[in-house]
């Protein structure tokens, strides 16, 4: 498990996904102007479920005394919605002053189960495919950690004496390190067994939602999830800090699936990403946690007792 400084795998998935179906907008550094920015007193989000009319508020946190900037484009946006909403948008020189709620339009998990999940719309079948094939990919990232720390806790539990550990040397941090490596080394079948269905659950995914985009246009439009503890800009064509609005720190991540296009190349780019396929790549990617020092130590501690 060399520790050098390299993208990861699952690092560079996350960001290609991202890139292809959350979010595609440059930082800009510079101070929002009045001649294209809106000052607002931001407080929350409200979502607003087509489907089932469910509603769903995250509040946001105050920064930049509690004003966010909103592009003009934005704002044109947001009375439109208000519009959609029957709500009445506030005036001009209200919207530094009074609280602001952001509306957005999006369908809740529940519905989306319902109506997107089995839609024969090839457009939204290609973003489904993609989805699940982003949650395995995050789910076999999980497991790599998971594995290896039950390969370091199982080799822990067949040790019974104190000499069991004192027979190695562990006189430094490094040679802590070097046993720990040695350890998960050796017990390797569990990953390898993940590995397998991990390409199992993949592998369909991937072949469908390539031969869907052979056929697709350049660009389209889908229901695409975003979780709801995400912070988002509101500025349309570049964001900087004083435009995007971090929700509060106990925000429940739920997904709502909001309208977004999506281009052919992006997808093809997400599909096509090297993904973990040995048990090297799997180590390399997890890396080495120190918390796996402190499962020695406490073991040792546990022993001279
Ligand atoms: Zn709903």
């Amino acid at each position: 498990m060399p520790d050098i400084d390299m993208t990861r795998i699952t690092d560079n998935l996350l960001r290609v996904y991202n890139y292809a179906f959350i979010e595609d907008m440059p930082y800009g550094f510079f101070k929002p102007n009045d001649a294209m920015y809106v000052g607002v007193r931001l407080v929350d989000k409200m979502y607003h479920c087509p489907k089932c009319g469910e509603r769903f508020t995250v509040r946001f946190k105050n920064d930049n005394d509690g004003i966010t900037y909103f592009s003009k484009s934005r704002i044109e946006a947001q009375k439109g919605i208000y519009d959609e909403l029957g709500i009445d948008f506030p005036a001009n020189s209200e919207l530094a002053e009074k609280e602001f709620t952001y509306h957005t339009i999006a369908m809740c998990s529940k519905c989306a189960e319902k109506h997107l999940m089995s839609s024969e719309d090839a457009g939204q079948k290609i973003y489904n495919l993609c989805h699940r094939l982003h949650m395995c990919d995050e789910l076999m990232a999980a497991k790599g950690k998971k594995l290896m720390t039950d390969a370091l806790s199982n080799w822990l539990e067949g040790i019974k004496e104190s000499g069991d550990l004192l027979k190695f040397d562990l006189s430094t941090h490094e040679q802590l390190r070097n046993l720990i490596c040695a350890v998960i080394l050796q017990d390797t079948d569990e990953i390898e067994k993940a590995l397998g269905e991990y390409r199992n659950q993949i592998e369909p995914l991937v072949s469908e939602a390539l031969s869907l985009l052979e056929k697709q246009t350049p660009a389209w439009e889908v229901w695409a999830a975003h979780s709801s503890s995400l912070p988002e800009s509101m500025s349309d064509k570049e964001y900087h800090e004083y435009t995007v609005a971090f929700p509060a720190d106990d925000t429940v991540g739920e997904d709502f699936y909001i309208r977004q296009k999506v281009e052919q190349e992006k997808v093809r780019m997400f599909l096509e990403q090297h993904r973990l396929s040995s048990v090297e790549e799997v180590l390399m990617d997890t890396g080495f946690h120190e918390e796996w020092v402190d499962m020695v130590v406490d073991k040792g501690t546990s022993l001279v007792k």
